[in-house]
């Protein structure tokens, strides 16, 4: 699924996207990632190893919580597993109240995931995940629509990528 990676997201890149993170924080309102977190219970989220290198990434991913899963490759613990994946970084209970421990320094993967709808598009896989866990497809009016960021200042999903073939 290397399709899905951006292996060469460059730093500005990332400060942009934390720039974002900090307006939804800001609002009052809770955006829908925020009961769901599906994906980061579905789905193998995998990442250049250069993500997790405090010299090449300020915004690095803990490597104490990822593992190898290939040359050059790392993945969050807890996700390269092929029964009921769930990654070690996530808190609270999915479908409830959820929140991404490493947030600020979550992987591309994450940063590039879309949950449907937030900026007009479907995301079949935001379903997918979903699906697995009972909850129904986000449609457009499960956006807060007042006191919220525009398009966009709103971060990529907080949540993974890469489809678990190997998922449940
Ligand atoms: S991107 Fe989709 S599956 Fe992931 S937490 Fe958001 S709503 Fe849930
Ligand atoms: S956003 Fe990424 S790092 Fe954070 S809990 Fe989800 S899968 Fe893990």
């Amino acid at each position: 699924m290397d399709q899905f990676f951006n292996l060469h997201s460059p730093p500005e890149k990332l400060r942009r996207q934390n720039q974002r993170v900090a307006a939804v924080e800001a609002s009052p309102q809770i955006h829908p990632c925020q009961r769901c977190g599906a994906c980061c219970g579905y789905f193998r989220v995998e990442f250049d190893a250069w993500e997790a290198d405090p010299r090449q990434n300020e915004n690095s991913v803990p490597a104490e919580l990822a593992e190898r899963a290939g040359e050059g490759k790392l993945c969050m613990i807890g996700t390269n597993v092929k029964s009921r994946p769930k990654c070690i970084a996530l808190g609270g209970r999915i479908g409830e109240r959820v929140m991404c421990t490493i947030y600020q320094n979550r992987s591309t993967p994450c940063r590039d995931f879309h949950p449907s709808f937030e900026e007009g598009k479907h995301n079949a896989r935001c379903d997918e995940a979903r699906r697995r866990y009972g909850l129904k497809p986000l449609r457009p009016a499960d956006y807060p629509t007042r006191d919220f960021p525009t398009p966009a200042e709103i971060p990529a999903a907080p949540h993974a990528e890469v489809p678990a073939s190997q998922g449940p």
